[in-house]
């Protein structure tokens, strides 16, 4: 299937996020800045069908990735692989990767954090538990979870 889809609207350059949770998609455009960017052509396909169930796929054209836009996808869709397509050919996968060390992609939920207090203190946390998902941060220890991290990604 996954191939199949691939096939079905290929693109020349750029990238397909995989594996999307179901009704994330959204979500992904979004922290990526896709919304108001319109040097890109966007194909998003909601709620295919695949082997593990229903997902969402993504494909940006004529975009890639930074780390910190992988580290990103991670915290909000787990079980996403970015596929790196060039000349119509996948040339790289990554299968996205929670960080032990979360730096400047979150903000705290606790508004008494240092973070939050105007000063020129960057958002650190620590993966506790991958699944679920929980991080906690280095400042003031409070945890956070995946719902709570969707919200508040930077
Ligand atoms: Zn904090």
């Amino acid at each position: 299937m996954d191939e199949q889809v691939l096939k079905v609207q290929k693109i020349k350059n750029g990238i397909v996020i995989d594996h999307i949770p179901c009704g994330l998609a959204l979500k992904v455009l979004k922290i990526l800045g896709i919304e108001g960017d319109i040097g890109s052509t966007v194909t998003m396909a909601m709620h295919v069908r695949s082997k593990m169930g229903w997902k969402d796929v993504v494909k940006i054209e004529d975009r890639y990735l930074d780390d910190r836009e992988i580290d990103k996808i991670a915290l909000i869709a787990p079980t996403a692989t970015v596929n790196v397509i060039r000349n119509y050919q996948v040339i790289k996968k990554h299968h996205v990767n929670v960080p032990e060390k979360i730096k400047g992609i979150v903000r705290c939920i606790n508004p008494k954090c240092i973070t939050n207090q105007n000063e020129p203190v960057e958002p650190e946390f620590y993966l506790v538990s991958k699944n679920p998902l929980v991080i906690r941060c280095k400042y003031c220890e409070r945890e956070m979870n995946a719902q709570e991290i969707a919200n508040n990604i930077i």
